[in-house]
């Protein structure tokens, strides 16, 4: 059996990282993106202490050269992705009333725009080879609405809109498109919100703790894997039951 190209973007860090290293076995080719040359070097180190053989692409989602260096370099490197997962993003947040069109722009071309542009370049080689795994990562804040966020809210929940429809227009060509929804995850987007705020929404999780960027990979894996052949069209919520 061939090995499987995996393509994780946003896995300098964070939730795309644990992602990318669950994917650190003999039947995967890892490929990851950061946005700058400091990010690529982090993930190539990641690479080199753990073995394995994988790729590392600079990729700035908010920038169209950026995105067509990459989808150049990928090409050349002969990568098409056999399972492309969607995690690169941001945050702007601000108040509806305060927030500036950059900061909703920036959001949305990240997020939507962004995933919409990968998943459309990455389709027709997974249409040729009548196999594919999209995962798209989206958030529990499209679901709830959360308050300083409608930039943040809005893509999320296109993008849940969006996995469903290409569903729709891939299932017969056995590639299956969901989404993963996490709650609150312990990595740096977390880190410049009010600590009181999040002291309070501790207290509304029913499993009492924010999760684990590894708790997020393991279902992204499971959605990637032959045990989930049958799901498709999904948002898959993980949060710990603050959304039900
Ligand atoms: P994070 O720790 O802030 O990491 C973000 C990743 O995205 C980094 O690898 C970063 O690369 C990359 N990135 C940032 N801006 C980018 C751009 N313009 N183009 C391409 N890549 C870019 O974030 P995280 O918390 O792991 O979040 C990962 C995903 O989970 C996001 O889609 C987020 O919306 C979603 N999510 C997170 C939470 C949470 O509580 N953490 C909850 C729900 C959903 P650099 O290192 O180069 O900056």
């Amino acid at each position: 059996m061939s090995l499987k190209k995996v393509l994780v973007t946003g896995s300098s860090r964070g939730i795309g990282n644990s992602i990318l290293e669950i994917f650190f076995s003999k039947e995967f080719i890892p490929i990851g993106t950061a946005t700058s040359n400091i990010g690529v070097e982090k993930i190539k180190q990641n690479f080199i202490d753990n073995n394995v053989q994988g790729f590392a692409y600079e990729l700035n989602l908010d920038d169209k050269n950026s995105i067509d260096n990459f989808f150049a370099a990928i090409k050349d490197d002969d990568l098409n992705p056999d399972i492309l997962i969607n995690n690169a993003g941001i945050a702007r947040d601000n108040l509806m009333l305060r927030m500036s069109e950059e900061d909703w722009s920036e959001v949305i071309n990240v997020h939507l725009t962004g995933q919409f542009k990968l998943m459309k370049n990455f389709l027709r080689g997974m249409l040729k080879n009548k196999w594919g795994r999209i995962i798209n990562i989206s958030s529990a804040a499209a679901a709830l609405g959360n308050k300083g966020q409608s930039n943040y809210v809005a893509a999320k929940a296109g993008i849940e809109a969006m996995s469903k429809t290409l569903a729709r227009e891939v299932g017969s060509k056995n590639i299956t498109v969901n989404c993963v929804a996490p709650g609150f995850i312990e990595t740096d987007m977390l880190k410049d919100l009010d600590k009181d705020y999040l002291k309070m929404i501790t207290g509304e999780i029913p499993l009492q703790r924010f999760g684990k960027t590894e708790e997020i990979a393991s279902l992204v894996k499971f959605l990637s894997s032959d045990e989930a052949n049958y799901i498709t069209g999904q948002t898959v919520h993980i949060n710990g039951g603050l959304f039900m």
